[in-house]
Order: C-alpha cells, then structure tokens, then sequence
C-alpha cells in the first residue's frame, strides 16, 4: 500500500509573512532534515503540506521521527493513499488501519472533501467507511465525542488518504522564519534548553562557547558538541565558535577582586559573544539565565552584564524554575548529557563569596583594572575554532 506524511501547518498568526512564504521556508527545513533518506516530492495546499517518497524502500518511521522536531508544524499524519472511489476508500480505511481499529474500543470517521466533484458528500463518505468497518470489526462502537480512534478521509485534487490518529508536531515557528540569534552555550541544563526554546519561535542558531584549557577538558567541549547536536535536531544546522578564554580568565583572577571575579567574567563573556555574533549576522543574544539561580543571575547583576551586550539578550527561562527547565530538557533529551561532570569554565577560579549586589559603576571601574582588554578579547575573537553542528547532515 502506497504511503504518505500529512503535514498541518502551525500558527496561523503569521504576522509579516504570508501563507506560502511560511510554507516554502517550511518544506525547505524540512527537505534538509530528510536528507540521506532517499527523494521525495513535496505538495502544499489548504493548509496541508504532502510528503511523498518517491520510492517504497524510503524508511518512513525514520521520515516520520525527524519530522516531529521540524518547527512550523502541529500534525502529522501517516496516511494511505487510494484512488477517489468510494469502494476502493472503504477497503483502504478497514485494511490500513486494522492494528488501531482491533485494539480500538470506540471509533469515529471524519471526513473532509475538498474535491467538491466527489460524488459523495462528507457524511456519506462517513456513513459508508463507518458502515464497512462496524461490519468488520464487530467489537467496535461509534463514539463521536472522545473515540480511541479517529478514522480520518481527505478526498483530495489527485487522490483520496485515509490515517487514523494524528501525531503531535513539534509546533512553533519555521526554523529561519525569526530571523538569526547567538546562543551562549555551556555543558549546563538551562543554556541548550533556552537555544531549543528560542529555535521554537523561529530563530536559526549560532553558539558560542567559552572553553579554557587546560582548567577544562575535551569532554567538555564534546559535551557541549553533543547537546547541540540535540537541539540541531529541531534547530536545524548551528555554527559553534569555540573561544579560548583562558587568557581572559587569568587576566580577572590576577587583576580583580575575587568577589568580582563571576560578574566581570560574565562582562566579558557578553562583549565577547556579541563580537562574534554581529560578526555572523546575528540581531540578538541568548542565555539560559534563570531568575536568582545563582549570584550572577540577581537582577543586580543581569543589569551589569547586560550592558556590555551590545545586542538585544533572551532569555526565555528566566522566569522557569528548575524543575521546569529540566523537564523541557528530558523532552528534548539533553539532560543526561547535561548532568555529565565536566568543568565548565564558570566553574574555575569560582569566587567563594561572589558579591551579589554589585552595581554597573562598580564593575565598569573593576573591569578597568585588566590591563589590555580589547586585545584578550580580539585574541580570543579571532582564534575561536568553528564546528558546524548538524543533527542529520
Ligand atoms: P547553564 O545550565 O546553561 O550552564 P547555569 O545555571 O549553570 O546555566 P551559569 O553557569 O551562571 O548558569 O551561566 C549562565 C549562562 O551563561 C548560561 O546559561 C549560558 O548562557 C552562559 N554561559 C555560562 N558558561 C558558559 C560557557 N562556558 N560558554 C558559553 N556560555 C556560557
Ligand atoms: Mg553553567
């Protein structure tokens, strides 16, 4: 029996960007993720976007697990396709959908035309496909209200499809629909799941992260490569740059007060990123800062961190709680990777008793004590080491 994916389309508020535009972005993103898996042909119309192998050795389970992380989409449906004869729909609907309907207590059937030439109506088409699968599976009862399973025909332009339960997409925003931020990445639990949540709404994805050998290892950095390779599976391709920030870090343990140490750090994180990231084109920054975590997560100190970013900063679990973030974590399964040991280079030289009430006047004048600042920092620019980061590339 021939196959195919049903896409429904996500939002419709598109505010600025029209239907088929959102749709093209779409199909595009989700043509890069099937790479590998052999051709398809795409068809968008009413709201629905068709996937269609061009052949039967095409590994549709695989199609279909990639799609589900593919933004911009609410539904996604198996379907059968049949040709528009009611007969031939009726077969189909009992055949294809055997193994739901024999462990199925209750079902109901929906039909949608939009082949108006169709010689039956929706709820005929209802009444025969409802009739023949009673007749078949004779445990079942209809139950239009909450049914176990919902046998669903769309009488289309070419042909006709028939599925049963719809799967839930991955909602949100088309990946490039939201324009390009740059997320600070560490091995942590809240970065990788603020990059996945600002990737939802459309925005594509360049990283930084600060490593700084040797008080950091490799399995470090490979952590950090993994739990991206986690979030490219909804975000689609990320660019890592790498920064030494060894050289940085001394620079703040030899010349500032220990208290400061965390807050200038994170001064200097913020300018440093956001070299890089209007370097590649980026109009915003992203943290996983969450509200009085730690002492460098105080209003206090956001507001002297904030204004070394010279671009708009997200922070979308800022107002989450732990548990909350870790949640999202487990469902984009990146929290085992996230609780590995390794150092972090916030972890090194961590002040014992980091002041938690520091104003901007005070860190400007602290970070003034570091001799040669824009030099560390266009050091640490220009050698950062790229990885391009792509879960299916
Ligand atoms: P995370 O779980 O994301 O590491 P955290 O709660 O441990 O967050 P901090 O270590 O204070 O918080 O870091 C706050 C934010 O600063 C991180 O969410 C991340 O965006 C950024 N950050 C921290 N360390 C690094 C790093 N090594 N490289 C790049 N960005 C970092
Ligand atoms: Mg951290």
């Amino acid at each position: 029996m021939k196959e195919i994916i049903l896409l429904k389309d996500g939002e419709l508020a598109l505010k600025g960007l029209n239907r088929s535009t959102f749709e093209d972005i779409l199909i595009r993103n989700i043509k890069e993720r099937l790479k590998g898996l052999g051709e398809f042909r795409f068809v968008k119309s009413q709201s629905t976007v068709t996937v269609e192998p061009e052949n039967d050795e095409i590994d549709l389970d695989e199609a279909v697990r990639r799609i589900k992380k593919v933004f911009g989409i609410v539904g996604i449906s198996r379907a059968a396709v049949c040709e528009k004869d009611i007969n031939e729909i009726t077969r189909v609907s009992a055949d294809y959908l055997a193994d739901e309907l024999t462990f199925a207590k209750t079902f109901k059937v929906k039909a949608k035309r939009s082949d108006k030439k169709f010689p039956f109506d929706s709820p005929a088409i209802c009444d025969e496909v409802g009739g023949a699968i009673l007749s078949r599976f004779r445990h079942l009862k209809v139950d239009v209200r909450d049914p176990d399973v919902t046998v669903t025909v769309e009488v289309r332009d070419r042909f006709a499809y028939v599925h049963g339960t719809q799967l839930r997409g991955a909602g949100g925003m088309p990946s490039g629909t939201g324009g390009r931020a740059c997320v600070l990445i560490s091995g942590g639990i809240d970065s990788p799941v603020a990059a996945y949540m600002m990737a939802k709404r459309g925005v594509k994805l360049t990283a930084v992260h600060f490593a700084s050998p040797p008080y950091t290892s490799e399995l470090a950095e490979e952590k950090v490569h993994e739990l991206l390779g986690k979030v490219s599976e909804y975000s689609g391709r990320v660019n890592l740059f790498t920064v030494r920030f060894t050289e940085i870090q001394e620079a703040i343990r030899d010349f500032c007060p220990e208290e400061m140490f965390t807050v200038t750090m994170r001064r200097i994180m913020m300018k440093t990123a956001t070299r890089i990231a209007e370097w590649q084109g980026c109009d915003a920054l992203i943290t996983g800062e969450s509200l009085g975590q730690v002492a460098s997560q105080t209003i206090n100190a956001l507001k002297c961190t904030d204004e070394c970013a010279g671009l708009p900063v997200f922070r979308p679990v800022i107002g989450m709680d732990k548990n909350e973030i870790v949640s999202v974590s487990r469902e984009i399964d990146a929290f085992d990777i996230s609780i590995r040991p390794y150092e972090d280079c916030c972890t090194v030289f961590t002040p014992r008793h980091p002041r938690t009430r520091p104003t901007p006047e005070y860190a400007r004048e602290i970070e003034a004590l570091i001799p040669e600042e824009d030099r560390l920092i266009d050091e640490a620019v220009k050698t950062a080491k790229l990885k391009i980061i792509e879960a299916f590339g």
